[in-house]
This record gives structure tokens, C-alpha cells and sequence, in this order.
């Protein structure tokens, strides 16, 4: 039944599991462990347990349990691991995958922390990684090898808001038979088809859109039974990455919303775009949603709308940008993204600014970008705020 539903219902309703209360509101099973009526069944389930049998919160819980149906429903996916941030999942989404001797592609316009893993972890772990532009297919297809293992992107970059071509990019590694993993926070579980497109494994950091309202660390792995249940929950339950009960509560309560809030926070953005297609104190405006953007097509095409984050380049560089930054009045400057309030980020002086500086001009991180993360105000007194600070740049 719930698979036929959309998604805005889907949002409210799936994965809810009621206890003899009958509770309207999902329960916060704030408990660690799980009695057994004898010790037979207690064997039993550490031979093996079913769904909705639990053993202790490490390797799940209830209240667990219905945020990870509840993102497996929405997602089209069968299945899903709840882990403590966006980051756990990222890197239990590689290391349930990769031996020392592997070899793995990646799109070289990633979050900090996950460049991280890629250009420093993994290789300390014997992991070869091939860095690529991510928007160049003819460099995907000569990094992709016959031993290629596996195959990591945002399918939109951050903070240049760079596109990946999914459906191109999964069938040549699945050509090879490589795992395509896609870190998806930037498209959001609202605007995603990536699994019909191709993905084999899709990472959220919950922290974003999905709490939205700046309340909690989570993340999710999703995918395939067999992959999940295979090899994510293995490596997840036995290295300490769960999801706590009570952020689950918060992300499922964040699903309520999340629909009518990213769709709100887009339309923001696209407006916004608009009105600044053309500034005078702007070097570069970057909204895949907009025509301007080189890859809007393939945005269009993939997501049907351009998301929740527009990113532009103040002329006269960081003091210029600091300027204008200083000079907002309802935009906070902070660094979290997909937020209820609409946020300001200068990369290159903070999420961005370990890389060194030729990396940074590689990416087009440069000291005037500003990163924005529409909120759910107004979008008109969004848009006035954001125009008026300019004026300081
Ligand atoms: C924020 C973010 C992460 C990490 O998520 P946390 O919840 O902060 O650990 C990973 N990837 C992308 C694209 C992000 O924006």
C-alpha cells in the first residue's frame, strides 16, 4: 500500500510503527537494549534477527527503525542504516565496500570532510583514489578501469554547485561492475531520482534538509537489502556509528516538513536568482536552477528544479565579501545548510579553508564566494535583505 503513495504522504505516514498505545505522534524509544522472554530466543536473535526484533540501539531501534523505512520509502529504495552524522555515513558507506588494493573514482568538488577521506584516509588504508572533474564525462570514462571497485560524488557540488551527469556516470561504472555511491544533501531527498537513475548507495547528511531546523547531527545510508543488510550494517554496527533514538525523533518530525519547506526554500532561491542574474557588484552568480548556469539542462533534467543553495562571487574579493556579509540583517552568517533560516557562508575563509590555494582556484573557491542557503522567511524580505547588504560590498 504505502508504495503507492507520493511522496508528501509518504513524508507523514511511512515506516510509523505504534506501540499498544496507539500513539498518533512516533514514539522515542530511549532505550539502549531489549529483553528476551528466554534465553532460546535470545540465541535466536543473535543467529538472526528479523525485522522489528532488536538486540541493542547500536544495531537499531524502533524509533531508528521508522526513520530509515521512512527515507527507504521516500527514496525508492528497499532499505536503510540511520548513522550518528552525515559524515559516518559517508565513511560507512566506503569502508563497508573497500579492501586495501582497491581502486575508487571520485569527483574532485567535494565537502572538506570528504575530500578528507578520500585524499587522505583511504589512501593511508591502501585504497587507490583517482580524482576527476566531476562534469566531464570523457574524464570519468579514462579514471574508470576494468578494477575500478567503487565510485563516489555529490551529485551536486559544494560550494560551486557543480552537477553530475548520474544516469552517464553509474552506467560506466556499472560497466565495470564499481558500486556507485552518491553523497545526495545538496538535491535533497525532495528533488532525487537518483536511484532510478543508477545509484547503487545514497548518503544524506540529516543535518541538513531533513532536520531543517538546525536542531541535530544524523546521516543515512540507503540502498539495495542485500548491500545494506549485506555489508553496511556489518561494518556500521560493529565500528559505533548509530543514530540515537532521540535525533531519529527529530528527523522523522523533520520529514513532516521537509517537502513544504525545501519547496519553499527553491522557489527563494530561483527568485533570488533572478533578481541578481546580472548585479553590478557580482563577478559570477551560481544557480543551477537559473539559465545562466552552464549545466541548468542537466539539473533540469535530473532534479526538475534547481534546489535550495545559490552561490555568488562579490567583485573586489573577501573584503568585499565580508562587507556585505557583515551588512545582512535576516541571512545569519553561519555554516550549516538546508536550515529553516536562511544562511551566509564565505568558503573560502571557512569551510573550505584548509584546502590549499591552488585547489581553491582549481574549484572556483574564491575569496569573495558566498554560499547561500535559502530559508523558509519571506522571500521577498530574503531577497531585499541580500540585495541592500550588496550595496555595502
Ligand atoms: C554537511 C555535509 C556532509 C556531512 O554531514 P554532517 O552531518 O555534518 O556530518 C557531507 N556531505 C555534504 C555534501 C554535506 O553538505
Amino acid at each position: 500500500m504505502s508504495n503507492e503513495w507520493n511522496t508528501r504522504t509518504k513524508l507523514v505516514h511511512s515506516g510509523s510503527k505504534r506501540s499498544q498505545w496507539n500513539e498518533v505522534s512516533e514514539a522515542i524509544f530511549l532505550t539502549q537494549g531489549f529483553v528476551y522472554d528466554t534465553a532460546e530466543q535470545a540465541e535466536a536473535r543473535f543467529i538472526k534477527a528479523e525485522p522489528d526484533e532488536y538486540i541493542y540501539a547500536r544495531y537499531g531501534n524502533p524509533t531508528v527503525a521508522m526513520f530509515e523505512e521512512r527515507m527507504a520509502a521516500i527514496e525508492g529504495c528497499e532499505d536503510g542504516f540511520a548513522t550518528a552524522s552525515g559524515m559516518a555515513a559517508v565513511n560507512g558507506a566506503l569502508m563497508a565496500f573497500l579492501s586495501a588494493g582497491d581502486h575508487v573514482v571520485g569527483s574532485r568538488a567535494l565537502f572538506g570532510s570528504c575530500l578528507y577521506i578520500l585524499d587522505e584516509v583511504l589512501p593511508r588504508m591502501g585504497v587507490e583514489v583517482t580524482l576527476v572533474d566531476g562534469r566531464d564525462l570523457d574524464a570519468w570514462k579514462a579514471a574508470i578501469r576494468a578494477d575500478t571497485k567503487l565510485v563516489f560524488f555529490e551529485t551536486i557540488s559544494n560550494p560551486t554547485l557543480e552537477v553530475i551527469d548520474v544516469t552517464s556516470v553509474s552506467a560506466m561504472a556499472h560497466e565495470v561492475g564499481a558500486i556507485v555511491v552518491a553523497d545526495n544533501v545538496f538535491a535533497t531527498p525532495v528533488y532525487s531520482q537518483v536511484i532510478e537513475q543508477g545509484v547503487d548507495i545514497v548518503v544524506y547528511s540529516a543535518t541538513k534538509h531533513i532536520d531543517g531546523q538546525g536542531r541535530a547531527l544524523g546521516g543515512i545510508i540507503l540502498g539495495s537489502h542485500e548491500l545494506i543488510r549485506g555489508k553496511v550494517e556489518p561494518y556500521m554496527k560493529h565500528t559505533g556509528g548509530a543514530m540515537s533514538p532521540f535525533t531519529a525523533w527529530i528527523m522523522l518530525k523533520g520529514l513532516e516538513t521537509m517537502d513544504l519547506r525545501v519547496r519553499a526554500q527553491s522557489t527563494t532561491a530561483a527568485a533570488l536568482a533572478e533578481a541578481l542574474d546580472g548585479h553590478p557588484k557580482l563577478a559570477r552568480l551560481i544557480y543551477p536552477g537559473h539559465a545562466s548556469h552552464p549545466q541548468n539542462d542537466l539539473v533540469m533534467r535530473q532534479m526538475g528544479n534547481g534546489g535550495t543553495m545559490l552561490s555568488m562571487d562579490v567583485k573586489g574579493g573577501k573584503e568585499a565579501a565580508f562587507r556585505a556579509l557583515n551588512a545582512l540583517k535576516i541571512a545569519l552568517i553561519s555554516n550549516n545548510l538546508g536550515d529553516a533560516k536562511t544562511i551566509a557562508t564565505p568558503p573560502a575563509a571557512t569551510t573550505h579553508q584548509r584546502l590549499p590555494d591552488d585547489q581553491k582556484q582549481l574549484l572556483g573557491i574564491t575569496p569573495g564566494l558566498i554560499r547561500l542557503s535559502l530559508g523558509i522567511e519571506d522571500s521577498q524580505d530574503v531577497i531585499t535583505d541580500i540585495l541592500q547588504a550588496l550595496e555595502h560590498a
